[in-house]
Formats: C-alpha cells, structure tokens, sequence
C-alpha cells in the first residue's frame, strides 16, 4: 500500500518527498521514519501537549459503534458527496482531461483522498469501497486509532500526524480532502489540494442526538457552529449542504460510545454521566431511541492564490 501513495508524501521535517525503503519512509536528508509492524508510519515530529489524541479506550468504543452499523446512512452519502466532489470538480478543472490524479490508462488509478482526522479510517474506508479504485490517505494524531486505519481498506494508507500543523502531503495532490468530525486547517486543505478540488466536512448538527443530549445533561451543539466551520476555512467556498438525518436505536454501552464520539463540550465527568445514565436508562429499560443528524458541506477554494 505505501508503495502506491508514497509519492504524495513530503517529510514532515524538511517538506522533501519521501521515498519508501524497506522498513522506512526516507527523504533525501536523510530523515527517516520507521514502518510499524501494523503498517501504518508516524509523521508527527517534535513535542505535542498530551491528552489531545483519542485513547486506546476511546478508540475501540468508537471501532464497535461504527462498526455495528449505526451511521451506516452517514457512510453512503458522504461516499456519494466525495465520489461527486471528485468528478464534478475534475470535469470542471481546466486541465482536467489529461491529469495526473487518474494516474493515465496505465494505472487506471481514482481519485486520491485525504481523510483529515481520519479516526479508525472507518469512513475513509467506506468511500474507498463506494469509489471502487483511488487511494486515501488517513491522518490522525491519535496512535492506537491510526493503528486501525491502517488495516480499514488495503487502498487506505495511514499516518500519525497532526492536522493543526504542517501536514506531511506534497502540494496539489489531493482531489478531495475528507474532515469528519476532526479538526479543520483550510490553509493545508488548500495547499494539497490540486487546482478545483475540493474539502467534504460532516459536523454534528444542532438537533444530534436528541432527545439524549437534553435528558444526559449534555450541552448541545451551538447554533453558530456553522459559521464557525466557514470561518475556519477562510478561502473557501460552501458549494453544497446537505442535512442528513436518521434515527438510532442504542444500548447502554452504544450510549456511552457515542457520547464520547460527540464533540468536546459534550464530555460529562464519568459521575454526570453515570447520573445521566441511570435517569436514560431507568431499571429494565435496554434501548433508547435518539435521532442522528449532521451537517455534509462541500467546500471549493475561492481562487488559487496561497
Ligand atoms: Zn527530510
């Protein structure tokens, strides 16, 4: 897999591309950066304040919950929003008849997505299966989620990094950068994005979660939230929203994952939450009903100046 998206990435010490040895993404300074044995590399140089990145804990909550099935619905449109992303912009670029991202006839190669903040991959690897062929390229500052990335999809490649910093990608190589619930940084989505293309953002909407936001003491998504993603991609323009809404049926434990997967004002010290729990789930009750919504924008940058 790395032998197929190695020539996207740059080093993340000294931005020369990165070439793959065996063992080893190497640069030609000399700066070198070891394979695991899971497959996936770290990229993340220098000091980061601990306690940002999802533990192992928090990590395998969220493998379960996604993996059961539960934003299936989120799965498919998002594929659909970033497999049209691809072609409606490549058929719009200037250029587009001839470029590199489809790797010519020899490779028949597809779109190649980054996925920042890409979590387990679970969803990188969704729209790499929609998408039938193309590459992705899963950033996540957490390890041990990073670690499952690299096993999501064999055309999904995975690196620790940082997306507040410098991302490891060379210019202008993504055709469609991909921000699920993960921090934004418009300045490199619009570095590596070839000219045209374009950043596919899934935020929670203010109604997520409902009525279980309101009965676990939880507060809830701020209304401005959408200013605040639009802002935080100065440069950009919003192309197309999308409300995606659906119902879940959860059990305790699902309660407690997807709580935990929610934004960062929704997390409740354990006994709030155990409180709330117990006020959710009164003796002999197994499932509650809550509604899942989100917000699906598809950003275009506004010009080609950096
Ligand atoms: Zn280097």
């Amino acid at each position: 897999m790395l032998a197929d998206i190695v020539e996207h990435l740059a080093c993340p010490v000294c931005e020369q591309p990165l070439r793959l040895d065996p063992g080893a993404l190497r640069c030609p300074r000399g700066h070198s950066f070891d394979v695991a044995r899971q497959g996936y590399v770290s990229l993340l140089v220098g000091s980061r304040p601990p306690g940002t990145a999802d533990s192992a804990e928090m990590v395998a909550a969220r493998a379960a919950f996604l993996s059961a099935g539960h934003y299936a619905p989120l799965e498919s449109v998002l594929a659909e929003a970033v497999l049209a992303s691809h072609t409606e912009s490549f058929s719009q670029s200037p250029d587009g008849a001839g470029r590199r991202a489809y790797g010519g006839p020899d490779r028949g190669a597809g779109p190649v997505i980054v996925d920042a903040g890409a979590g387990t991959g679970h969803y990188s690897a969704a729209v790499l299966d929609a998408a039938g062929r193309g590459v992705g390229l899963a950033f996540d500052v957490s390890k041990h989620a990073v670690r499952r990335a690299a096993r999501a999809h064999p055309r999904l490649g995975a690196f620790v990094a940082d997306v507040w910093r410098r991302l490891p990608i060379r210019d202008g190589v993504a055709d469609v950068v991909m921000n699920v619930f993960a921090p934004r940084n418009g300045p490199e989505f619009r570095r590596i994005l070839r000219p045209g293309g374009r950043v596919v953002v899934v935020t929670p909407a203010p109604g997520h979660l409902s009525p279980l936001v309101e009965e676990l003491g939880l507060l809830s998504v701020d209304a401005d939230k959408d200013r605040r993603v639009a802002r935080s991609l100065d440069g950009f323009a919003e192309v197309e929203r999308r409300v995606v809404a659906f119902g879940l049926t959860l059990g305790k434990d699902e309660v407690r994952a997807v709580v935990g997967m929610g934004p960062s004002a929704w997390h409740l010290g354990a006994e709030e939450l155990d409180e709330g729990m117990a006020r959710v789930f009164p003796e002999g009750r197994e499932k509650v009903t809550a509604r899942a919504e989100f917000h699906l924008s598809t950003f275009e940058a506004t010009s080609n100046a950096r």
